[in-house]
């Protein structure tokens, strides 16, 4: 077997040159897994091989599929690690071929980890972070200049097969993970490359307005009312550091009733600042705190996140924990990047 082929980009070494289509077509047992709390892009770069290879592989979530996701095609096949753990890690050890989407360190797969790192199966990742584990696996497609792991897909499957022989479902779980990791074009898409593989996509009668509706337009009562109380009372904003964050205790999630799902996108109201640069989340959880960071121009985000909260992702968006209080927390993010005395 060919093994620790070098990590690749569409132009250094053509996926077509590599022997991943002959894995995907003649391995009996593909499993597919994406990471723990997974989000758009996640969901829909691990389904949309459900799709193209006829429901064929198992797919697997460390923690199953969100809510906000159940709706896209396939779904319903996720096996979720914490329902059925046992199952998961079967399903990885007699796998002849495992892909992992969306992530670039085991760690994210979290208690997973183990079963995949032991498993004799061929292991591809493909995904769009910086600093992928290429140790853990057989072949790496790493191109962390593209938008999301569901333009990665959508390109490598547009290598292997051509775009024509890409179905309607695949089609609808590659948009919908663009979307979401783009805020529907509007980040993280400086590349034509996204454009070219969305109208690819949009071409295959998706409904694609209909995709934007299920992404964006989905809150509750509830959780449009907690936004504005949070936004009220747990905002701040440094216009000199050009620098906002959110907090949210878990008093305040006990007392709207809201879970960690119902916080995602929450850090782009910190964004919408004209004058901030950089904005953050910290979300209070029983055991650590949450942070997210986001920057829009110059600030490396992903380099913050892994030196002081033992996290990563990208230069624009990435995330992390801590350990320490939530009060603490907050000081690390004001001495990080309030300007002295502002
Ligand atoms: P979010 O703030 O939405 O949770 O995450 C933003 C980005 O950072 C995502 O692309 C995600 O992949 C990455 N990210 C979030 N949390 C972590 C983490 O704990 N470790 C690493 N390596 N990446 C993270
Ligand atoms: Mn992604």
């Amino acid at each position: 077997m060919e093994r620790k082929l070098h990590p690749l980009t569409l132009i250094e070494q053509p996926i077509a040159d590599t022997p991943l289509r002959e894995w995907l077509e003649s391995s009996e047992k593909v499993v597919v897994i994406s990471h723990m709390n997974a989000d758009g892009d996640a969901v829909g770069s691990l389904l949309s091989w459900y799709h193209m290879l006829g429901g064929r592989p198992g797919v697997i979530l460390p923690n199953g599929c969100p809510p906000a996701f159940s709706w896209m095609p396939g779904a319903d096949r996720i096996v979720s690690g914490d329902a059925e753990r046992e199952r998961c890690e079967r399903m990885l050890t007699e796998a002849d071929l495992i892909v992992g989407v969306d992530f670039n360190a085991l760690s994210r797969i979290d208690f997973l980890a183990p079963a995949l790192r032991e498993s004799k199966a061929r292991k591809v990742l493909l995904d769009h972070h910086h600093n992928p584990e290429i140790e853990a696996f057989d072949l790496v497609v790493s191109l962390s200049h593209l938008s999301s792991a569901c333009e990665v897909v959508y390109w490598t499957m547009n290598h292997l097969w051509g775009d024509e022989a890409i179905p309607r479902d695949t089609a609808r779980c590659l948009y919908t993970g663009i979307c979401t990791d783009t805020g529907s074009f509007s980040y993280s898409s400086e590349q034509p490359s996204v454009y070219e593989a969305a109208a690819n996509l949009v071409a295959k009668d998706i409904n694609a307005a209909g995709i934007h509706n299920q992404i964006n337009d989905i809150y509750t009562e509830n959780r449009l009312r907690f936004y504005g109380y949070v936004l009220t009372n747990r905002l701040r904003v440094f216009p000199e550091s050009h620098f906002a964050y959110i907090y949210v205790t878990l008093d305040d999630q006990k007392q709207f009733g809201i879970t960690a799902a119902d916080m995602e996108g929450l850090v782009s109201y910190a964004m919408i600042l004209k004058e901030t640069h950089v904005g953050a989340l910290v979300r209070e959880e029983p055991t650590r705190n949450r942070i997210s960071l986001r920057s829009k121009y110059d600030v490396d985000v992903n380099e913050i996140a892994r030196t002081y909260f033992n996290g990563g992702g990208h230069i624009k968006a990435s995330g992390g924990q801590s350990t320490t209080s939530l009060q603490e927390t907050i000081e690390l993010l004001e001495k990080l990047f309030l300007k002295k005395g502002k």
